[in-house]
């Protein structure tokens, strides 16, 4: 095995200097590969999420706007999304680049981001598909059955417990979260697939769109993100 895909550390870590986007369905991995990058360059994970949660917790004008719409379980408009960006990477922490992930989501919402981006002096970013068959992804998330003692994870198809239902170290009784169920799963893997084809098609058009095989073990996924990152200019 080669080492030189290890990721940066140490003292002499290299720069990042761009934004980071990852593009993929839920249950490709790209959550991980992008909290993976983000720490190897020492550079912020953003996720529009997390970025909602933390203006509500400390309750700046975006936060108390944006509280309502979550509460009742509603889309926050574009326009408030896209404040919380600009916001966000201003900030210093974001000065040598950053990881993008769940953002963004539509062409419009890519446009502005670009030019967010350049008016920031940021280079051109590096664009990350995680590319998957679907009926891999279905099997990934509806598979998955969680103990209810421990919360250990499993998977019905790729690790499976000793015993059927039940969990190997506590003996647990294994259960599928709701939202993991395959009539929730699969309209949602199609609404993704319908959402981000035009994304892409638009970073392909740019020339920034790279792709990488999701269905790879983790750390050859790894071990891909950090070489488009590495060679993307
Ligand atoms: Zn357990």
């Amino acid at each position: 095995m080669k080492t030189s895909g290890a990721p940066p550390d140490g003292k002499s870590v290299e720069q990042l200097d761009r934004a980071v986007i990852f593009l993929g369905p839920p249950g490709a991995g790209k959550g991980t590969q992008a909290k993976e990058l983000a720490r190897s360059y020492r550079v912020p994970h953003l996720s529009t999420g997390d970025m909602l949660r933390e203006n509500i917790a400390k309750g700046t004008p975006l936060g108390v706007q944006a509280q309502p719409i979550m509460a009742r379980g509603e889309l926050v408009p574009d326009s408030l999304v896209l404040k919380m960006v600009a916001d966000r990477i201003e900030r210093p922490d974001c000065s040598h680049g950053f990881v993008f992930d769940g953002f963004p989501r539509t062409v419009a919402q890519a446009q502005y981001l670009g030019q967010l981006l350049k008016a920031h002096g940021f280079r051109r970013p590096a664009v990350i598909h995680f590319v998957i068959d679907t009926s891999l992804v279905l099997r990934r998330i509806t598979g998955r059955w969680m103990c209810k003692v421990g919360g250990e994870i499993y998977n019905i198809y790729e690790r499976q417990p000793k015993v059927p239902g039940r969990c190997d170290n506590d003996g647990g009784e294994l259960e599928q979260r709701p939202d993991d169920r395959e009539e929730i799963v699969a309209p949602r893997l199609a609404a993704y697939e319908k959402m981000t084809a035009p994304l892409a098609a638009y970073y392909r058009r740019l020339g920034l769109l790279h792709t990488v095989d999701a269905a790879k073990s983790v750390d050859t996924v790894t071990q891909q993100v950090l070489a488009i990152v590495r060679g993307a200019h």
